[in-house]
């Protein structure tokens, strides 16, 4: 099948059609579940610090809601399009089917560039721009979450901006906001900790031990910092890092904390010393045992599939690999955890921000991780089971689960009138 690399959405929908190939879905069910619910496409003017007025374009997409309300990150990127939105949105339906959590998937984004832009910009921009897709938010139809570019600060303005306009405070609109305002304990580490769990399951079942393993991250924000930090303290030894400047490399291993502080104080990891600079292409290609994308999509395709040297790569980012490269790295024996699975950690605790939001009654970090425990291990040996069931690689296992629950919610509710 000649797939599109360039455009995630047509992935997410090879990926669907296959999963529903193999279900044997009806034609009417597939063609529901191709498609998003609703699209919103917002144009916008923002006040710049110079006086000058620059017009935004911003998206919000909600998938599917047929099993709760509509749930998905917020993304700032000068590379967001209708289309990437759609991807991901589609993804965050499957994501939250396959961790069993009653949400629908949705994703937002705006393009622009917020590392050129004033923090007064930007909140300006954010506040807009939650204004403009407030006639879809609200926290029984639609919750944001960060994503790439957004953090609690941004959070905190979405959720104000909400609030101002309802006239009370909403802590359930919006998750990954800061604990002052109903953020949850553990939420800024939960992708990372699922990221964490999988990839110890997963070494268990390849009989790879966690302190032989060398590990390569790309990407060292929200995710791939806290997995390279929790992936060291589990007794991996971090090879490679990388950011949107470059990547490091040390065969004999990254002091993980000192990364951390030198990436807070120079803003890149550039330059960290005992590493030798690596471009982002070289990283992924560096000799590792576990390779972990936490950056963007498309980055392992059919160019650089061949000269990875990974044993295993846990999908951080949300549609690293192409379906092409996929094909490539299978035939390597290679084994793929794959994003609705891998980053399920995030959308889980963003979870359990939204019921106790809602219960105005909070948990402490210990009961939140264990319940991420309990969620994230159930969902990867409910995938590899299903996997092993139908013959499939762990991609097809966690698509059939999760597509077959969406199915299920969608068939039960019927079409309505
Ligand atoms: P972030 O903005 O905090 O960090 C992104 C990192 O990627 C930064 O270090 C940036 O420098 C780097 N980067 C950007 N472009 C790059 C490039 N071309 N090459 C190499 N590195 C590049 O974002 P994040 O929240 O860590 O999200 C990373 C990925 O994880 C995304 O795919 C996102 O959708 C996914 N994800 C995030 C969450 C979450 O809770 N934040 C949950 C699930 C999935």
């Amino acid at each position: 099948m000649a797939v599109d690399i360039e455009n995630p959405y047509n992935v997410a929908v090879a990926q669907f059609d296959e999963a529903a190939e193999r279900l044997g879905l009806s034609q009417a069910m597939r063609a529901i579940l191709r498609k998003p619910k609703r699209e919103l496409i917002v144009n916008f003017p923002v006040r710049m610090d110079n006086g000058d007025v620059e017009m935004f374009t911003g998206y919000r997409v909600q998938h599917n809601i047929n099993r709760g309300p509509a749930k998905g990150g917020i993304r700032f990127s000068p590379a967001v399009s209708l289309d990437e939105v759609r991807a991901l949105a589609m993804w965050m339906t499957w994501k939250c089917a396959v961790a069993g959590i009653p949400f629908g998937g949705a994703k937002g984004g705006v393009i622009c560039d917020p590392h050129n832009m004033s923090r007064t910009e930007l909140e300006r921009m954010t506040r807009r721009y939650t204004t403009e897709i407030s006639i879809i938010m609200g926290p029984n139809s639609d919750i944001p979450a960060p994503d790439m570019n957004t953090n609690p600060q941004v959070m905190a303005w979405m959720m104000d901006t909400y609030s101002m306009h309802q006239g009370y405070s909403v802590p359930a609109v919006i998750t990954g906001k800061p604990l002052a305002i109903g953020g949850s304990e553990g939420r800024l580490e939960a992708t990372a900790r699922g990221v964490l769990i999988v990839t110890r399951e997963a070494l268990k079942d390849l009989n790879m031990i966690p302190e032989r393993c060398s590990v390569v991250i790309q990407g060292f924000g929200n995710v791939g910092s806290v997995t390279a930090r929790l992936l060291a303290d589990f007794g991996c030894k971090i090879v490679g890092l990388s950011d949107i400047k470059g990547g490091i490399y040390n065969p004999a291993g990254i002091d993980v904390h000192m990364a951390l502080r030198y990436s807070k104080e120079h803003g890149n990891l550039s330059g960290l010393p005992g590493t030798e600079r690596v471009t982002n292409a070289e990283l992924l290609e560096l000799p590792t045992d576990i390779l972990i994308p936490a950056a963007l999509e498309n980055q392992l395709t059919v160019r650089n599939a061949t000269r990875v040297k990974a044993r295993l790569i846990i999908e951080a980012a949300n549609g690293p690999t192409t379906p092409g490269a996929e094909e490539i790295l299978y035939d390597k024996g290679v084994t793929i955890v794959p994003d609705i699975l891998a980053n399920a950690g995030g959308v889980t605790v963003s979870y359990f921000e939204w019921v106790q939001d809602l219960q105005r009654f909070f948990w402490d970090e210990l009961e939140i991780n264990e319940r991420l425990e309990t969620i994230m291990t159930r969902a990867y040996y409910a995938t590899r089971h299903k996997a092993k069931e139908q013959d499939t690689n762990l991609r097809m296992g966690a698509y059939l689960l999760a597509v077959a629950r969406v199915a299920e919610a969608t068939e039960m509710r019927g079409v309505y009138p």
